[in-house]
């Protein structure tokens, strides 16, 4: 294959589980945003999960969200899910706003994410191939300001989250948007941890997709550096 026509591979990247993973989650984040707020407590981070288990948009990915896309918008309808959690978790009125307030500073701190090992070796390998790569995430609005201060930006030609684009994985909202920015390239790729969102979402629209193993589940993936041998095949004999 020539370079100009390797250069028409997309490969498309889930971030949360493929890339980067955040111990702990939303519930970590949300106690550790409590603690200088209300120290006195004995909450842990399984207060929050049985709160946690509605509302969030990628728990419910039928809906259309494109009038959310708006980051401050987005976070206001977020809060009400968060507000709710630690009321019910006994966080007091007092202080319940402020918490809120905080969880999207602190879920979009880097320095809470980590990068997962083999990820940068991946997304380096392909990016000398010449392959177009972007992010394509079910993510809150500040997704692309992670991503930089994770020193990783200089891999992705675009970083997609659903939190701006008002569509999650599966729907086929979100790849329509995906594929429209890149004109509908022939040699498109998908590398995600989810088999429905990622897998199933990226097939149905027509992605070829490949299941890397997760950091947060045993899903049965492959290694990232199988992940860049089956597409390095399959872009070969495209
Ligand atoms: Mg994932």
């Amino acid at each position: 294959m020539s370079a100009t026509s390797r250069a028409k591979t997309v490969v498309f990247w889930d971030f949360d589980g493929t890339i980067a993973e955040r111990p702990g989650h939303w519930s970590s984040c949300m106690l550790d945003v409590l603690e200088p707020l209300w120290n006195d407590n004995d909450l842990t981070i399984d207060t929050f999960e049985p709160y946690l288990r509605t509302g969030f948009p990628w728990q419910d990915t039928t809906l259309d969200r494109t009038h959310l896309t708006d980051a401050d918008a987005w976070w206001r309808a977020l809060g009400t899910v968060l507000r709710s959690a630690y009321l019910s978790a006994g966080v007091p009125e007092s202080v319940v706003d402020l918490a809120v307030a905080g969880v999207r500073v602190r879920f979009s701190d880097a320095s809470t994410w980590r990068v997962i090992p083999g990820a940068t070796d991946a997304l380096a390998a392909l990016q000398r191939e010449g392959v177009t790569q972007a992010v394509l995430s079910n993510h809150v609005p500040e997704l692309p300001a992670i991503v930089d201060a994770l020193g990783l930006a200089g891999y992705f030609d675009t970083v997609f989250t659903s939190a701006t684009i008002g569509f999650e994985k599966p729907h086929p909202g979100i790849f329509a948007h995906a594929l429209d920015a890149f004109g509908h390239p022939d040699d498109v790729w998908l590398i995600g941890d989810n088999p429905v969102a990622d897998i199933e979402g990226a097939t149905a629209a027509g992605i070829r997709a490949v299941l890397v193993e997760g950091s947060y589940l045993v899903n049965g993936g492959v290694s990232h550096a199988e992940a860049v041998r089956i597409i390095r095949a399959g872009a070969l004999a495209a």
